[in-house]
């Protein structure tokens, strides 16, 4: 792997971007856009490989 910031773990699935927003190519009738929020199933949207549990067990 090269040189890389090895403090902040990025999910290597969404590389950070853990939710995304898909246009639904639909507008409401208000005009504004329908949009779709994926989360990250491997990170679960949190953006970073370590999951709250993983985070938890560094901590002790
Ligand atoms: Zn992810």
């Amino acid at each position: 792997m090269p040189q890389h910031a090895q403090n902040t773990r990025v999910c290597r699935d969404c590389d950070g971007f853990a939710a995304v927003a898909i246009t639904a190519g639909t507008r409401h009738p208000d005009g504004t856009r329908v949009t779709l929020i994926v989360a990250c199933p491997t990170c679960k949207g949190t953006g970073h490989t370590a999951p709250a549990a993983d985070l938890a067990r560094a901590g002790r």
